[in-house]
């Protein structure tokens, strides 16, 4: 079933570009519903996309046909479970532009990533008195684990400020490098502003000082090409969950020196090589990092997922979210009392808002009553908030299927909720 809602493109995007949006919208089976009474118009892609049916039926089959524990079963199905998740880890280290699959640790996503990096290299090479440099427009999950750490060790967070509209200090960044940090811990792209960040170079100033550094690419991955070999960061993250995949899978990439150099997080089965009395040998990574029975078939859908995204055309998904964050943020902030948070020129398609003298959450609820979900709130980024000195924001965000129609209801709903609670 189409929507009324399936348009075609404003201005700039080349022919070759164009996703025919009706066939993409086609194979998502959660938009096709009515929300109080109107069509779905899902616009809080940064926490979660939508999975087309090809993800959604690997994850049938591998149940229905090759559902067995992998790394161990000697039978068919353990040794057809085992191959499907070994290649899903190829597919990622593929999609990453990681050298070889053994740098792709599974996790439950960016968090488990993030904590595992902390508790595992942190709590190993950090000492009293160094120092780990964050932004302040991190997500919890690439603040909280490294303030953990922080405490742990005796260590100094440091966080660089942002600018007005949202852009980091660079000046600031590289003003901190001077106090040769051990480790600097990034967003690829901040989740409630949208700020890109210069990821490449930031890592090429942090490595002339000697330090590690982790880029949290939750958002990114989905929404820009992804490079590590490029970029040359030592760890990157991703949530399979916003790039079309399921929920409760990840992954970390690390390079392989630093990953031999690491001692497990958790302890439990298909992690060692031997164990005695007295003595345990730990399997190399990435099974060192994988204690106990993952999520297989999430895993495997995950590789789905990035099938499918390739299918597609990363940059046609590109150019689509960039005509419609374009329209987006011209149409929002045309729009009495709107004030947009975060207007950076690299971003990528998340708009950040507030209404003069509206709470974040009353504008979501007017919104939902609409049809169109959006995310209003701290956008787990507390202090980001507090130095902004806002309670929160309304976060409407972008993906394959959106169209320029949702963002012109969204941009209706803003208004009647002016004129209902204004
Ligand atoms: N970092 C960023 C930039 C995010 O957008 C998110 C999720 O919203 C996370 C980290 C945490 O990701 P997850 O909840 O998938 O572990």
């Amino acid at each position: 079933m189409t929507t009324p809602h399936d348009t075609a493109f404003p201005g700039p995007v080349k022919p070759e570009h164009r996703l025919d949006i009706r066939a993409v919208r086609r194979q998502f089976p959660a938009l096709r519903q009515l929300v109080h009474g109107h069509p779905l118009a899902y616009l809080d892609n940064a926490a979660t996309t939508h999975k087309p049916m090809p993800v959604l039926d690997t994850l049938v089959r591998h149940y229905e046909r090759d559902n067995a524990n992998v790394h161990r079963g000697l039978h068919t199905l353990g040794v057809r479970a085992t191959e499907a998740y070994e290649h899903a880890r190829t597919r990622v280290a593929q999609f990453l532009g990681a050298r070889d699959a053994g740098e792709i640790i599974f996790t439950r996503g960016t968090t488990e990533a993030i904590n595992l990096v902390a508790q595992s290299y942190g709590r190993t090479h950090l000492q009293p008195g160094d120092e780990i440099i964050v932004t302040a427009m991190e997500h919890h999950a690439n603040l909280l684990p490294w303030r953990r750490l922080c405490t742990e060790v005796g260590a100094t967070l440091r966080v660089v400020p942002i600018d007005d509209d949202g852009g980091l200090r660079v000046d600031e960044y590289a003003r901190f490098l001077g106090g040769t940090p051990r480790l600097v811990a990034i967003a690829h792209a901040a989740n409630a502003l949208g700020t890109v960040n210069p990821v490449a170079k930031m890592t090429r100033l942090a490595h002339a000082v000697g330090a590690v550094v982790l880029v949290d690419g939750a958002l990114a991955a989905a929404h820009t090409p992804v490079d590590v070999a490029a970029l040359d960061c030592d760890f990157y993250t991703c949530s399979a969950h916003k790039l079309y995949g399921p929920t409760g899978i990840g992954a970390l990439y690390g390079k392989a020196a630093l990953l031999a150099a690491m001692p497990p997080w958790q302890m439990g089965g298909d992690m060692v090589l031997s164990v005695d009395d007295t003595a345990v040998r730990y399997a190399e990574p990435p099974q060192r990092f994988e204690a106990g029975t993952p999520p297989i078939a999430d895993a495997i859908a995950f590789a789905s997922a990035l099938d499918w995204l390739a299918d597609l055309g990363h940059d046609r998904i590109v150019a689509h979210e960039r005509a419609l964050l374009a329209h987006a943020t011209e149409a929002l902030g045309a729009v009495e009392g709107v004030r947009l948070v975060g207007t950076t020129r690299e971003k990528v398609a998340v708009v950040s808002f507030n209404v003069e003298g509206l709470h974040a959450h009353d504008v979501a609820t007017v919104l939902d009553d609409a049809g169109v979900a959006v995310r209003g709130g701290d956008q787990c980024a507390q202090p980001l908030m507090h130095a902004l000195g806002l309670p929160g924001t309304v976060r409407a965000s972008f993906a394959a299927y959106n169209t320029v129609d949702e963002i012109d209801r969204l941009v209706d709903a803003v208004r009647h909720a002016r004129t209902l609670l204004g």
